[in-house]
């Protein structure tokens, strides 16, 4: 492809409100623009990206019994209504109505739409197990869009989803699934962990994210210092055994007035109190009741693990004014000692190893010192909800707890019966006794991997593409087009590897020597060959911009040379 003729619109400024570095430079390489807030037009070199992972995940789909369709962007509210999701996916759905005033979804996710198909076409065990799977764009209306790619309203993602007649089969989709997966991401030159993550609201139990690694990351992954673990932040358990010394202090309980503007933390400081020894209170309403949480200082309460402690219950934290309502006082100042007879108190398993500490009394300014929670206040149970730390035992048994941070590539989820259960999507066993459906979906963030890709090869110069998913797989650049021997090698060149059927582009622009190398290195093709003051002695200047490396190369063997570079096992 002749540069000349390509729509690359190159930026030599970086883009003011571009915060992280794949967005900034997929924006001044030519790649993407905005059209909106988390809306944008994928340029020509965007798109190539795109349909090269499209490509590797349509292979790896396929290869285990995927049957790729495409269904409607545009659902009926009907169809939301039935599973329950109108009201309960929130503000995020985008809402519209058609001329006649009928309500529609811009689907951000399609498990109505393919369960009602599978339930009216399919009735018996005979036709199961099926995955079918679209790639196709979906609508969020996100509260924050941002990082280009990375979280948009509209985006492109590969979804798919199968159908079972025992929870057997689905464990193995499930399974050739998170394989799949794990090719796809390492197709795609990610550097990636799939770690087990929250099903959410959602239902159903098991499912893995793939993760991204990289510092502009969302989500926050735990992994073992020995061993495979890792998980979401949320997920990990805390596998510390606590004890508290048997001499229970024979001090008694003190109450102590703060200096004015104290908190709990700076109390601690001032009275040589480590903040491990410190206990606060989060206060909650679960079930409609109030409640107080317990955690060491240093401990952050966990409220994904809340769901396990209050199971299939209403929960969430107390406001400002029910705080005040209910304990009399600030937040800052909500503790276990003299509480209202109706809070109930469960602590932290940390909790349970504070000796002789320091914790609130529900008055303004009052500290409470020598405190034993077994001995001072009643404790209605002992849970792990909290947060792993960095340091932390790992919960496989080996090793310890290392934090990193994540993207959300894709993910796996066993559904259940989920949908089926509300929808009515049933078949029939080999007993000819009806059953709902068992289902499994899994996403890819076909446009946010490409985000993700550019994160993470990149250099001060630009983009730098694994020649997997590279827009193009060779820049060749001619230095000075109107210099003869130049542009005819340069021709002839762009001729050979046409042929040879190598993806090349080639920079054949009346542009500066300057201005085409910097295109080049912002473009980042695996391989750049450069046209220049040997032409006439038929060779050529051969650079790889993973490297650097760089040297001449004879004409006669430069084909051969790419060709090998280019292969699955070459260097590039
Ligand atoms: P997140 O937690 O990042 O909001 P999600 O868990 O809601 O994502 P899923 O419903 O699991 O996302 O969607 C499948 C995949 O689609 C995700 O793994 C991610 O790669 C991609 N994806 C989700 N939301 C967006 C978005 N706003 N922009 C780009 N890609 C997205
Ligand atoms: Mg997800």
């Amino acid at each position: 492809m002749r540069q000349s003729r390509t729509f690359i619109p190159t930026l030599r400024e970086v883009p003011a409100d571009a915060e992280v570095k794949s967005h900034k430079l997929l924006l001044r390489a030519g790649f993407i623009r905005q059209n909106a807030s988390g809306i944008y037009s994928y340029l020509p070199l965007a798109r190539k990206v795109m349909r090269h992972v499209e490509q590797i995940v349509r292979e790896e789909m396929d290869a285990v019994y995927g049957q790729e369709l495409l269904m409607p962007a545009l659902q009926l509210s009907d169809l939301w209504k039935e599973s329950g999701r109108w009201d309960g996916y929130g503000p995020e759905l985008m809402r519209m109505r058609d001329r006649h005033d009928r309500e529609f979804a811009l689907g951000p996710t399609h498990e109505e739409v393919i369960t009602t198909l599978i339930r009216d076409e399919l009735n018996s065990y005979k036709k199961l197990p099926i995955t079918l799977y679209q790639i196709q764009t979906k609508f969020r209306d996100e509260k924050r869009p941002r990082f280009g790619l990375l979280r948009g309203r509209e985006f492109i993602m590969k979804d798919a989803y199968s159908f079972h007649a025992s929870s057997a089969s689905l464990d193995e989709t499930y399974q050739a699934m998170y394989e799949a997966y794990k090719r796809i991401f390492t197709r795609c030159g990610l550097d990636f962990r799939p770690v087990i993550a929250d099903s959410g609201e959602m239902g159903g139990k098991d499912t893995h994210e793939f993760m991204a690694l990289s510092e502009v990351g969302e989500d926050t992954i735990c992994f073992s210092s020995e061993g495979e673990y890792a998980a979401n932040i949320e997920m990990a358990e805390v596998n510390t055994t606590y004890s508290r010394p048997d001499d229970v202090a024979k001090t008694p309980l003190q109450l102590v007035q703060g200096e004015p503007g104290q908190d709990l933390h700076a109390f601690a400081t001032a009275q040589n109190v480590t903040v491990e020894q410190t206990v606060y209170g989060e206060a909650w309403l679960v079930d409609g009741k109030p409640v107080l949480l317990l955690l060491r200082g240093d401990h952050e309460l966990n409220d994904v693990k809340l769901k396990l402690l209050f199971p299939d219950v209403a929960r969430r934290p107390l406001t400002d004014q029910e705080v005040q309502d209910t304990f009399g006082v600030k937040r800052s100042f909500v503790g276990p000692l003299e509480l209202p007879e109706e809070v109930q108190v469960f602590a932290d398993l940390a909790v349970g190893g504070v000796a002789d500490g320091v914790t609130l009394c529900n008055q303004a300014s009052q500290f409470a010192v020598h405190f034993e929670p077994m001995r001072d206040c009643k404790i209605e149970q002992y849970a792990d909800i909290r947060f792993v730390k960095e340091g932390d035992p790992s919960p496989n048994g080996m090793g310890t707890i290392s934090f990193a941070k994540g993207i959300e590539v894709g993910q796996v989820f066993k559904l259940g019966t989920r949908y089926s259960e509300t929808m009515n999507a049933v078949f029939l066993d080999e007993n000819g006794r009806t059953q709902p459906l068992l289902m499994g979906c899994y996403g890819i963030g076909i446009s946010r991997v490409v985000s993700a890709i550019a994160e993470q090869y990149a250099d001060e110069n630009g983009l730098v593409w694994p020649k997997q998913v590279a827009p193009y797989q060779v820049h060749l650049l001619c230095l000075n087009i109107k210099q003869e021997a130049q542009k005819a090698l340069a021709e002839e060149l762009h001729d050979v590897f046409t042929k040879a059927g190598i993806d090349v582009l080639y920079d054949d622009r009346p542009e500066r020597a300057g201005v085409k190398f910097a295109d080049s290195d912002l473009i980042g093709l695996p391989l750049r060959i450069t046209v220049g003051k040997k032409a006439e002695q038929a060779i050529v200047e051969w650079k790889e911009r993973a490297t650097g490396d760089a040297k001449e190369v004879a004409v006669h063997e430069l084909l051969g040379e790419v060709q090998q570079f280019l292969s699955p096992t070459g260097r590039g």
